[in-house]
């Protein structure tokens, strides 16, 4: 499944609830998965485990994404589709921060 397919996925199980939820909530909704992912990573959790947590926060900013209505595959290919936006090479040889 790539990103184009799981960002549509998202939409067609989820869009009723999140357009009702709006960006402010689902929002808090990926703090919160990220706060799940730092804790899975920092304590004892099985690769498992913590692939969950990774799976739940790109779901969560997947949804964001569908509530504010950007299609992440095209902003992907936009900006990091012709290489490092900051010195455009394939493999990176500057110091710019994304
Ligand atoms: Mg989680
Ligand atoms: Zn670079």
């Amino acid at each position: 499944m790539d990103i184009r397919d799981f960002q549509q996925l998202i939409e067609k199980m989820y869009s009723h609830k999140d357009r009702q939820r709006g960006s402010a909530g689902t929002f808090l909704w990926l703090m919160e998965e990220i706060g799940e992912l730092a804790e899975a990573i920092a304590g004892n959790h099985s690769q498992e485990e913590k692939a969950a947590e990774f799976a739940d926060v790109l779901a969560w900013l997947v949804t964001l994404a569908n509530v504010e209505g950007i299609d992440l595959s095209d902003a992907l290919h936009a900006k990091y589709g012709r290489g490092c936006p900051g010195c455009g090479l394939m493999v990176c040889t500057c110091n710019e921060k994304a």
